[in-house]
């Protein structure tokens, strides 16, 4: 998939929700039996994104979003900045957005190219903005130790 190539910093994980964000329906309206079909472009975002190493959470749109994040980002270690979120609720995304740095992409009408563009052009944006931090935090750092240490 042409996108994803054209970003040199991709996030570390994808989240997407379920209900109306990868397939059109609530998943319990539906007959276990049915194997109901995603949105258009779900399959091929899923599948570029775990060919590029990606990984991948799915989640119901009844599971508690924030949480969900606590426990993946203390257990597997995937900073937040690293990680892009895809919902079609409103309040979950501004929910995860304050969560130190998840990228948070609210797709309207199911997941497609155009969110994913959206979603990796912010996640890279974010990645750059904590770099630049950092190498600020750095800077300031080694300043005050330098001034800290005439005889350096
Ligand atoms: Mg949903």
């Amino acid at each position: 998939m042409q996108i994803i190539g054209a970003f040199e910093v991709l996030p570390k994980l994808g989240v997407f929700d379920l209900d109306y964000t990868l397939w059109p329906f609530y998943c319990e309206c539906r007959s276990k039996r049915e194997m109901p079909s995603l949105y258009p472009h779900a399959k091929g975002i899923l599948l570029a994104l775990k060919e590029k190493g990606i990984d991948e959470i799915i989640y119901s749109s009844w599971t508690h979003k924030t949480d969900h994040f606590q426990r993946i980002h203390s257990r597997a270690g995937v900073p937040f900045n690293s990680m892009l979120f895809l919902d079609d609720e409103n309040m979950n995304i501004q929910a995860v957005s304050k969560m130190g740095g998840v990228t948070s992409i609210l797709v309207g009408d199911g997941v497609n190219l155009g969110s994913l563009r959206e979603g990796l052009t912010q996640s890279s944006r974010n990645w750059n903005a904590s770099q630049k931090n950092k190498q600020k935090w750095l800077s300031k750092y080694s300043n005050k130790t330098d001034t800290s240490n005439p005889a350096a």
